[in-house]
């Protein structure tokens, strides 16, 4: 993953042309010969690429999709001696964002072929939707949101001043009703979690999904781990962190993620204790 960090550089696709530019790169990545691009309703309906070079492996296919999957890098100092165009392994990832995707592959040395789709769905798009607005929600009390759908109204706020009304506006009382605040600062970094704790006679209740308000999955991670030691994990808790670091910190990711990460767990892990019932 440092390799990963490193080089999490935004690729992003504008256009029918974008996807098209990085897609013949990957099939002259892959040594091909032949490369047939073909336009359906001038590039708006669909594109269809078909080449036949080496192919991708079928252990491959699952994750060509993923963000920062490449096959082409293995260490960050192969970055220096890059013989191909693709290394970031954002275009696919970031093609299937915005549009469905079929891929279709039988490298030379297997028998036959196979087929992964990355097709988009409306019901997981305002899911996605839906869960993004209500992380700036919670991050941003005092800004009024609403989010409808055709006509009807998914999620609406009053503008607060705290964290916690607009953590029980968005997430309801069972969540907001638990929550245990812990504040850290010191001359590096300065964080507030807001976290469910297990003590509490109604953690648990609202416990139906697991609620994702942290975009840093070793974080993420680590504090789910703290959990799963008190809890055994069946009750997954609401978790909001609101960090604050030097921007010296960050380039693209956090650069002391490991000694923040250490700083969280360890205030958490003092600060909430296991279920009293
Ligand atoms: P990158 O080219 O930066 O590695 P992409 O998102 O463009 O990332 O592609 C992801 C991976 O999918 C590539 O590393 C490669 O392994 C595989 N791939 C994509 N297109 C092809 C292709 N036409 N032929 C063979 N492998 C491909
Ligand atoms: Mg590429």
């Amino acid at each position: 993953t440092s390799v990963v960090n490193r080089i999490a550089a935004g690729e992003i696709i504008h256009h029918p042309y974008n996807a098209v530019k990085e897609m013949t790169e990957n099939s002259l990545d892959a040594g091909s010969t032949y490369i047939q691009i073909e336009l359906i309703n001038s590039s708006l309906g669909s594109i269809k690429i078909i080449d036949n070079g080496r192919g991708i492996k079928m252990d491959d296919m699952p994750l060509v999709c993923e963000r920062y999957a490449t096959s082409k890098l293995k260490e960050f100092k192969d970055l220096l001696k890059l013989e191909t165009f693709g290394f970031r392994g954002e275009a696919l990832s970031s093609i299937s964002q915005i549009s469905n995707v079929i891929i279709v592959s039988k490298p030379r040395d297997n028998p036959y072929g196979y087929q992964k789709k990355a097709l988009r769905s409306p019901t997981e798009e305002r899911r996605h939707i839906l869960d993004v607005i209500k992380k700036y929600a919670i991050h941003n009390p005092t800004v009024r949101f609403t989010l409808k759908k055709d006509n009807s109204t998914e999620m609406s706020t009053q503008a607060t001043l705290s964290t916690l009304d607009r953590i029980q506006q968005v997430y309801g009382a069972s969540v907001s009703s638990c929550l245990k605040t812990i504040e850290y600062a010191d001359s590096r970094c300065q964080f507030k979690i807001m976290s469910s704790d297990p003590s509490d006679p109604n953690y648990g209740r609202h416990n139906k999904k697991a609620y994702r308000l942290i975009d840093n999955n070793k974080i993420k991670k680590e504090m789910k781990l703290v959990y799963t030691g008190i809890t055994n994990g069946i009750n997954p808790p609401f978790i909001y962190v609101s960090l604050k670091v030097e921007p010296s910190h960050v380039d693209v990711r956090l650069l002391n993620e490991d000694e923040i990460t250490d700083k969280i767990t360890t205030a958490l892990s003092a600060n909430i204790s296991s279920p009293t019932r």
